[in-house]
């Protein structure tokens, strides 16, 4: 015991006390829009540059309209790094997950950022009576694509980042989950298996859409094996977008699940 403790007082402790912190500066995140003047369809680099056609952008009474769908979003940086008129930024936010899918996309336009905030109310107050897991919750992670999604999840129950002091666990069988975290685009291959795997789970229970593929199909979209995202056979309740999310967002988007945060 005296060993543990020394070595305790030596090298302190790994686990991060403040949950889901900014990234470092050296780490590049995933794309935030401004409110620097855009130059419009004049311009257009961003959305010719984006490989998952995530960028919509227009004129409006001579300024640029855009609109980022993180949903959609690898977070390859090409945008940001295009961009002449700053309008996209790094964005080292690590609590990017939201309850309504609509309010994933980011825009420069004040209408519809309106609109996107009363979405979120709404989806608060209706998600309020959701939030009788808040004290714990058991997670079935199914895996619908590359795995890089399942690492950053495995990374979650490291020392560092410790899942399970949330109340958070991982379990092998749908009999024993609240949750279905679904990772990947959900094919046509894998329909079955999750439909199949949702069902044997007790009520009540919330499907987490975790990485963009598992939100949109992300650079599968619109291919040979229809791999559009869960939602197109399943209800979300969560979306933690990223290519794969940072661990800190996988934790964000549970603990937004549970009701133990805002988004
Ligand atoms: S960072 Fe996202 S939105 Fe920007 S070009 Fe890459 S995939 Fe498209
Ligand atoms: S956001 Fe930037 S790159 Fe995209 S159209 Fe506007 S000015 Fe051009």
């Amino acid at each position: 015991m005296l060993k543990i403790l020394s070595y305790i007082f030596r090298n302190g402790i790994a686990t991060v006390a403040n949950p889901c912190p900014p990234l470092e500066e050296d780490a590049d995140g995933m794309p935030a829009l401004t409110e620097n003047s855009c130059s419009g369809t004049g311009c257009n680099e961003c959305a010719t540059a984006c490989p998952t056609d995530a960028i919509e952008v227009s004129n409006e009474d001579g300024v640029g309209r855009v609109s980022l769908d993180l949903g959609a979003c690898i977070g390859c940086q090409l945008c940001i790094d295009i961009c002449p008129t700053g309008t996209i930024v790094r964005n080292r936010s690590t609590r990017l997950a939201k309850k309504q899918r609509d309010d994933l996309i980011l825009t420069n336009h004040e209408s519809v950022l309106a609109n996107s905030l009363k979405r979120s109310y709404e989806a608060d107050v209706k998600n309020k009576i959701r939030n009788i897991f808040g004290r714990s919750l058991h997670v079935r992670v199914v895996s619908t694509g590359c795995s890089a999604c399942d690492l950053e999840i495995g990374a979650c129950g490291n020392p560092v980042f410790d899942l399970e002091r949330f109340g958070v666990h991982i379990v092998a069988s749908p009999r024993f989950a609240d949750v279905l975290l679904v990772t990947g685009p959900v094919g046509k291959g894998m329909r079955d298996s999750l439909l199949r795997c949702y069902a044997a789970m007790p009520e009540p229970k919330i499907v987490v859409a975790a990485g963009s593929c598992s939100i949109t199909g992300g650079v599968h979209k619109n291919g040979y094996a229809e791999a559009n995202g869960v939602d197109k056979i399943l209800p979300v309740s969560v979306y933690i977008p990223g290519c794969p999310p940072h661990p800190w967002s996988i934790i964000h988007g549970i603990l937004l699940g549970m009701g133990k945060v805002q988004s």
